[in-house]
């Protein structure tokens, strides 16, 4: 039996996981739950699922779920506090980090430095402190279990290789849903049409990461630090179909690729489950009816925000930090619709021109720096709006 919590149960990647766990309820035991804002959907979860403990990130959420949670024995806390709580609950033993964003780093840190393996979706939590946590990991002799469909895959296929036979990480990117628009229309995308991806449905922020290919950037980033590969190493090809997952290249020129139906919930499984793997009712991916796999390479003009995340990657410090705080800034102002789409990668890159990294961060430097950098990137946006 595994004994698993989840830091953002509410989210797409919760909501999934918690999907995994009801398929296979007789291998699967709920400890915690921690979610934002989102009370009643976390209420739900908890009368189903009867974890020991839920967090929600304000006070008053928490008094609206404590009187009929308590006295079912489910204890009730709040604020990041409570996440932390919940990420280092003694009878968990793997926790799932899936909060949206750099606010899923110190739970993630706290959970690691209890020592509990982390099945990781929040790829920020490797952005702003990739050392720190790899450094952590060691310490502690825990695993970190890469969820994201693309480390999943190639996770699977070094499937335990020797480090000096590996050529390339290959990361397949479907390319959004601006793949094919032409760049002097790029002024005028809309919210919605930016939230509209081609293959996936995820959380707002991740698919607007997807739109600009900023998540590619932040996934190159994201398997420097799981692989311990250098940036050199990495390399990003636009595959609009999403059927390869990932891929792998060997010195003597094979190729190991992983494939898969477009479901978060098969590689959510696998890292829940490593490290055995589980036979689920999912459907199966039908080569047949899909007939064409392409791949290109990827237009760094149109899609300048996956050039600057290699630019983070290889000046490295506090600097990969930097971009994601002002791109964290920057997506949530577009979705307010406070900037254009164009202007997401505008506040990035002044942002990082502003910065002077600091190489081989403490944790203090690296909370410095985001901070820093949300305050640069909140006056660029002020500035645009003028
Ligand atoms: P969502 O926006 O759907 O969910 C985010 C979750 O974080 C929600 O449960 C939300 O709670 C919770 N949350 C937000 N703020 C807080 C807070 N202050 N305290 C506690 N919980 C909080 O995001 P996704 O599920 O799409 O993505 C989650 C992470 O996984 C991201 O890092 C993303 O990059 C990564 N990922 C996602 C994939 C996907 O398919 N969705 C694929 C690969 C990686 P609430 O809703 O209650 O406010």
């Amino acid at each position: 039996m595994k004994r698993i919590s989840i830091l953002g149960s509410t989210g797409s990647i919760g909501v999934n996981a918690l999907d995994v766990v009801r398929r296979l309820q007789d291998r699967f035991q709920i400890i915690g739950l921690a979610a934002g804002k989102n009370v009643e959907l976390l209420r739900q979860q908890a009368l189903e699922f009867r974890p020991k403990i839920v967090s929600v990130a304000d006070s008053r959420g928490a008094i609206d779920l404590r009187s009929e949670l308590e006295s079912r024995g489910i204890r009730v806390v709040c604020g990041e506090e409570g996440s932390v709580e919940v990420a280092t609950h003694p009878d968990t033993g793997i926790v799932l980090s899936a909060m949206v964003g750099a606010k899923g780093f110190l739970p993630t840190l706290k959970a690691i430095s209890s020592g509990k393996d982390v099945a990781l979706a929040n790829k920020e939590t490797l952005v702003v402190a990739g050392p720190i946590i790899s450094r952590e990991v060691a310490r502690k002799n825990t695993r970190l279990l890469p969820v994201d469909s693309e480390h999943s895959a190639i996770w699977q296929c070094l499937n335990g290789a020797k480090k000096d036979t590996v050529r390339k990480l290959i990361l397949t990117a479907s390319g959004g849903p601006f793949l094919e628009r032409d760049l002097s229309s790029f002024h005028t995308i809309t919210v919605n049409q930016a939230l509209a991806h081609p293959n996936w449905r995820m959380g707002r922020k991740i698919t607007i990461d997807s739109a600009t290919l900023m998540n590619k950037g932040l996934e190159m980033i994201e398997a420097h630090y799981l692989f311990d590969e250098p940036p050199e190493k990495l390399d990003v090809i636009i595959h609009p179909q999403s059927v390869v997952h990932s891929m792998v290249e060997f010195i003597d020129g094979s190729v190991i690729a992983q494939l898969g139906i477009s479901d978060m919930r098969m590689p959510i499984q696998f890292a829940l489950s490593y490290p055995e793997r589980w036979e689920n009712d999912l459907p199966s991916i039908k080569l047949t009816e899909i007939r064409k796999l392409e791949f290109f390479e990827p237009d760094l003009q149109k899609f300048p925000c996956l050039k600057l995340a290699q630019q983070a990657l290889n000046t490295g410090g506090t600097m990969t930090a930097v971009l994601n705080a002002a791109n964290e800034v920057a997506v949530e102002s577009f979705l307010a619709e406070r900037i254009p789409f164009s202007g997401i990668c505008h506040i990035v890159e002044s942002t990082m021109e502003k910065h002077n990294p600091v190489a081989d961060p403490s944790l203090e430097d690296v909370l410095q720096s985001d901070l820093w950098a949300r305050t640069r990137a909140r006056e660029s946006v002020v500035h645009m709006q003028t």
